[in-house]
C-alpha cells in the first residue's frame, strides 16, 4: 500500500484553514493526527490533491475548565487527553477511557476531534461522551453530541466545516461513572458507559449510552428511566436496563456477530458498567 501523492497545507489560523479548503474545495480534506484519512487514501478509498493540517491552529488545541465544562480542543490527542492533570482531577473516567483507546501510537498522534468526525461507529469516546452528555463547538455552531453524529462516517459538519471543541459538563459530585468495551481487533466490537448520581442509596440520576454495534452510539433513556427511582441495589432494575439498553442499542449484524450475538454482549456490558458506575459512588 503506497500513498498517493498529495499536497499538504498547514494551516495556521481557522480563517486560512477556511481559505485553503474553500480555494480547492471537493478536492481538500481536512487532517489533523491522520490516523483514519491517510489509511483511506492509502486504501484508496478516498482520493485528495490537497489535505489542510489542523493540528497548527492554537485555538483547536489544549484543555481546559471553564464555568463547570471540561472544554477539549478538537486537536487534542487521546494521549494528552489521558495523560492531562485537569482530567485526572475532574474527570478521571475520561482519562481511563482514553488509555483503552487504541495502542499508544494511535493514542499519540489520534486526535478526539478526529475520532468524533471519522464518525466511525466503533468508537470508545463517541459512546462516553453521550453518556455525559457532551456537547461540541464546530462552524454549523453549538450543538449536542447526539446531533453532531448523525451516523456511520456522517456528522452534522458541511464540505469545508471544522469541529473546534468538545464541552463536557462536569458531573456533580458524587456522579459515579464508568465505561465499558469489548474488542476482538483493533476496533471495539461493543462499548457501553454510564453515569449515575445516588441519594441515600436510590438511584435518583442516570445515564447509559451504548455504541460500536451499529451504525452510531446511541442514548438509551428507557434504561436511565428503568434506573431511575429504584434502589441501587436493585438487581432486577439492572437486568432490565440492561435489557432495554440492549433492545435500544441498533445492532447490527456482521464480521463481531449476529444481533442476538451484539444484543447478549451489550446486556451483559450495561450490567457490568452500571455497577461499576454505581460502585464509583460509593453505594453498592
Ligand atoms: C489501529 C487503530 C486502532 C484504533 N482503535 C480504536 C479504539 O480502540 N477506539 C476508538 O475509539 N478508536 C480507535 N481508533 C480510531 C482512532 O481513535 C482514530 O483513528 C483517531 O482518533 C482519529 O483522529 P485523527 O486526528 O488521526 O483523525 P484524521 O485521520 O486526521 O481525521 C479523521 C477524519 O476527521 C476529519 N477531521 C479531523 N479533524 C477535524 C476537525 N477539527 N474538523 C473537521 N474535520 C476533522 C478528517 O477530515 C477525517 O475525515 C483506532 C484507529 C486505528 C488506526
Amino acid at each position: 500500500m503506497t500513498l498517493p501523492p498529495f499536497e499538504l497545507h498547514r494551516a495556521r489560523t481557522v480563517d486560512e484553514a477556511h481559505e485553503l479548503l474553500e480555494l480547492y474545495g471537493e478536492d481538500a480534506a481536512v487532517v489533523c493526527g491522520g490516523t483514519e484519512l491517510l489509511l483511506l487514501l492509502k486504501l484508496g478509498f478516498a482520493a485528495y490533491g490537497h489535505l489542510v493540517d489542523v493540528k497548527g491552529i492554537e485555538e483547536f488545541g489544549g484543555i481546559r475548565a471553564e464555568n463547570g465544562t471540561l472544554v477539549i480542543g478538537a486537536t487534542t490527542t487521546h494521549r494528552q487527553i489521558e495523560r492531562s492533570r485537569l482530567v485526572h482531577e475532574d474527570l478521571p473516567a475520561l482519562a481511563e477511557m482514553e488509555r483503552e483507546v487504541a495502542n499508544v501510537r494511535v493514542r499519540n498522534v489520534g486526535t478526539l476531534g478526529g475520532n468524533l468526525c471519522f464518525s466511525d461507529p466503533h468508537s470508545d469516546p463517541a459512546t462516553l461522551l453521550l453518556a455525559l452528555d457532551a456537547e461540541v463547538d464546530c462552524d454549523a455552531g453549538r450543538m449536542a453530541l447526539s446531533d453532531f453524529l448523525v451516523g456511520p462516517y456522517e456528522t452534522a459538519l458541511g464540505h469545508g466545516q471544522l469541529l473546534r471543541s468538545v464541552r463536557v459538563p462536569l458531573p456533580d459530585p458524587g456522579t459515579g461513572i464508568a465505561h465499558r468495551k469489548l474488542s476482538f481487533r483493533e476496533r471495539p466490537a461493543a462499548t457501553v458507559a454510564a453515569a449515575v448520581e445516588v441519594d441515600e442509596g436510590t438511584v435518583v440520576g442516570a445515564r447509559v449510552a451504548v455504541g460500536s454495534v451499529g451504525a452510531r452510539a446511541v442514548r438509551v433513556t428507557a434504561a436511565d428511566e428503568a434506573l431511575i427511582g429504584k434502589r441501587a441495589t436493585d438487581t432486577a432494575a439492572l437486568a432490565e436496563a440492561a435489557m432495554l439498553a440492549a433492545e435500544s442499542s441498533g445492532a447490527v449484524e456482521d464480521a463481531n456477530g449476529s444481533v442476538e450475538y451484539k444484543e447478549q454482549l451489550i446486556r451483559v456490558l450495561v450490567e457490568r458498567c452500571v455497577t461499576a458506575a454505581l460502585a464509583d459512588t460509593g453505594s453498592l
